[in-house]
């Protein structure tokens, strides 16, 4: 944009431009602030939400493990009373594995990890060692285990919760232990993906060597997990919620947190983009509610811009044509109701009464004799103009000083100029408010007296040259003058005709013995 096209503007688009631009700016940065805000709230949200699913599941995972454990215990108990009768351990394992839906299956093992009973029975193990990671850990340890997952002698990916089995001296006889098959309907996954919920969310649980124990795709259930900051953190032992990636490159926000007793890490999590997906709706639904209020504000500001320009933008076409008389009307009726415009608006009017006063002096000038203050030839031009257009009848009377050149002769020509100006005032005495004087030569001068007959005309011109005659004249005492009348269109439909018959008079009264007044005789009627 150049300056010439910001000339153009006018202040009431430049007000509106001005307004409207700074309601946006303020409207841009309103949302923007309110979405950081909320983006932050939903995303820390959606955190803390993660981590409590995390840690709650981690406890409930926890109970599990507990009550598994004590179930094992009482077992063992039971069934350390008559560890060799293979029918009574048989009878136990089933009674166990049917009591409770914890496991996939129960086995017995003696301390050398030979089979003693399972359940259920098909398995088909008992008196066969097992070489399995479980077994071989409940036997060396002799303590309550869990075990990390991993692959049975059927095939199943396994963990295997076990109890030790002593006698009443002590001792260690082998150990009860029950299976879960991670990749089959369990308890855990049970309780776990009772926790999966619609919005995108889910949860995936990891061994301290961050294989899949848990994960709502079941192929995924075994495989090991590299690269993810919150499981790291999770196997290291600590509890919390972050911003990861996934191992898909879909950001997440995670909630984890530790089973105790396994060592496991309970990962909740959602994809980031799901969670703010709600906030582009809630930013177009503030934007739409904005809508009636912005339309109304724009309304006002409109009005208020048209308020406020309006006073300026008639003083400025006032300014335009300031030389004009009516002008000042229109500045006088434009309403100033501010400060600025009220200075302004009477500013402008002072300015319009100076250059009002300058034009009409400047007017009067022109049309005014500088030394008797009569009018000069361009009033007589303009008065015979307009009558002549009026059709406004007239007569003309052309007057000379006697003699005046011995005037001049005898008292200097200084004298003569004060003996004009007080010829000059005895002419105004005798005039109506109508008549017209001129001084249009040296000591000539031209009466116009509209609406006049030549009778009257006489009348006035005889009255003068009295009145001139009978004067006391400072410092020359007596001047007479001589005069010659016409009437137009009496004397003549040819104004400059007229003017001359009233010359042509004129010298004839000069050439009779002067201080006389002569008449257009052909037209001379009284009124
Ligand atoms: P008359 O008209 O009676 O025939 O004699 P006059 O002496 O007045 O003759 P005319 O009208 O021809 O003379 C004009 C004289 O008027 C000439 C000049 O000395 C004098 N005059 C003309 N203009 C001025 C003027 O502005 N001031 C003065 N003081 N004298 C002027
Ligand atoms: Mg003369
Ligand atoms: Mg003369």
């Amino acid at each position: 944009m150049n300056f010439k096209s910001i000339a153009k503007m006018d202040l009431r688009r430049l007000i509106l431009a001005l307004t409207i631009a700074s309601a946006l700016i303020s409207l841009a940065n309103t949302l923007y602030a309110s979405y950081q805000v909320q983006r932050q709230q939903l995303i820390d949200a959606a955190l803390e939400r993660n981590h409590a699913y995390a840690t709650k599941l981690a406890a409930s995972t926890e109970d599990f493990f507990d009550s598994v454990q004590q179930q094992l215990g009482y077992a063992a108990q039971v069934i350390s009373a008559d560890f060799t009768n293979m029918a009574f351990l048989a009878a136990e394992t089933e009674r166990l594995f049917l009591q409770t839906d914890s496991f996939n299956s129960i086995a017995v093992i003696d301390s050398r990890a030979e089979v003693l009973a399972t359940s259920p029975q098909t398995l088909n193990l008992v008196g066969k060692q097992l070489q399995t990671l479980g077994a071989t850990e409940a036997i060396t340890s002799r303590k309550p285990l869990i075990s990390q997952p991993y692959l049975s002698t059927a095939g199943n990916l396994v963990v295997f919760i076990s109890h030790p089995v002593s006698d009443v001296h002590g001792n260690y006889l082998g150990a009860i232990a029950g299976t879960i098959y991670l990749k089959h309907e369990n308890f855990l996954n049970r309780l776990l993906a009772s926790h999966f919920y619609q919005d995108g969310s889910y949860l995936y649980v990891v061994d301290q060597h961050r294989r899949l124990i848990y994960h709502p795709l079941n192929e995924r259930v075994g495989t090991v997990v590299e690269g993810n900051a919150a499981i790291e953190e999770v196997i290291s032992g600590v509890s919390g919620k972050k911003q990861v990636l996934n191992s898909r490159n879909v950001e997440m926000l995670a909630g984890y947190a530790v089973v105790p007793s396994s060592g496991w890490g309970i990962v909740a999590q959602r994809p980031k983009q799901a969670t703010l997906a709600a906030l582009d709706v809630l930013m177009w639904r503030v934007l739409l509610n904005s809508l009636p209020v912005a339309a109304i504000s724009l309304l006002l500001i409109l009005w208020c811009a048209r308020m406020i320009a309006r006073p300026l933008k008639q003083l400025a076409s006032g300014a335009r044509t300031m030389d004009n008389p009516a002008t000042a009307d229109e500045i006088q009726r434009v309403r100033s109701w501010y400060y600025e415009s009220a200075e302004l608006k009477k500013a402008m009017l002072l300015g319009i009464g100076l250059l009002q006063k300058n034009i009409n002096r400047l007017r009067q000038d022109a049309h005014t004799d500088p030394l008797t203050g009569l009018g000069n030839r361009r009033t007589l031009e303009n008065a015979l103009q307009t009558w002549e257009m009026e059709k406004t009848p007239f007569s003309v009377v052309s007057v000379d000083v006697d003699f005046f050149k011995q005037v001049n002769d005898s008292f200097g020509h200084d004298v003569g100029d004060g003996v004009l100006r007080q010829l000059a005032q005895h002419m105004r005495e005798c005039a109506r408010e109508d008549d017209v004087f001129c001084r249009v030569g040296g000591e000539e001068f031209l009466i116009l007296l509209p609406r006049t007959g030549l009778f009257v005309a006489q009348q006035v011109a005889q009255r003068l040259r009295q009145q001139v005659e009978r004067a006391d004249m400072v410092p020359v005492h007596h001047v007479t003058i001589s005069a010659g009348i016409a009437h137009w269109p009496g004397s003549s439909p040819d104004v400059a005709r007229v003017l001359k018959i009233a010359d042509e008079l004129l010298y004839q009264a000069k050439r009779q013995g002067r201080n006389r007044v002569e008449v257009h005789e052909a037209t001379l009627t009284p009124p």
